[in-house]
């Protein structure tokens, strides 16, 4: 069946494993790879020889991650995914700029993923810097997280607050780029933000 939907999906656009996937089927699959994870049980999904050829002229992955560039955040492994199956974006801080924003959009408009997660997660150093005013080394990146910060300081600036403040930020900033505003509006995509858990593993999707 992945044999024959590769080959067919290599001749037409928007054909995608969310061909088949809902977003909300997307997600589950996602959190499933990450219970998975989580509970030191891994199945290693997607990384066989046949895998790798059913690739060679087309890929589809089924999600899009917006996550940090931090080494404890990889989202294939968190989230027990192989090749083929995530398109993903990392900078420190997951913050977007039109350069991240055109990646994300090519993904979506002709790749087919249905789902897009901004992942934030716990100790995030460039969101730390910022909070500490310790940003004359990342002041692009900074310029891009401040505008969240300023909120989350009403609530004593604690830390995993300003993350997952950030995201939200960026979920918005996201959810009004042109293309991926019109895909929503067609039920073709969903974004959710989410805070990944350094102690625990767990990817929580924040509401
Ligand atoms: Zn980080």
């Amino acid at each position: 069946m992945r044999v024959f939907l590769s080959v067919f999906c290599a001749s037409i656009l928007f054909c995608s494993p969310c061909f088949t996937l809902t977003p909300d089927e997307a997600l589950t699959r996602l959190l499933q790879g990450n219970e998975r994870y989580m509970q030191d049980k891994l199945t290693h999904p997607d990384r066989s020889y046949d895998r790798r050829e059913s690739l060679l002229t087309s890929q589809q992955p089924f999600a899009i991650i917006l996550g940090c560039s931090d080494s404890r955040v990889a989202p294939e492994i968190l989230f027990d995914q192989g090749i083929g199956d995530l398109f993903v974006v990392r900078v420190a801080g997951n913050v977007v700029d039109p350069i991240i924003l055109d990646s994300m959009e090519y993904a979506a408009k002709y790749l087919g993923s249905c789902l897009i997660i901004v992942l934030g997660h716990e100790n995030c150093g460039a969101v730390k810097a910022v909070m500490a005013g310790q940003t004359e080394d990342i002041e692009a990146i900074a310029g891009q997280i401040r505008p969240a910060i300023k909120e989350c300081k009403k609530d004593h600036g604690i830390l995993q607050t300003c993350v997952k403040a950030n995201v939200h930020h960026v979920v918005d900033a996201v959810k009004q780029y042109a293309t991926i505003k019109k895909l929503l509006q067609q039920n073709k995509v969903k974004v959710v933000g989410g805070y990944y858990s350094l102690a625990s593993g767990k990817v929580e999707i924040i509401p």
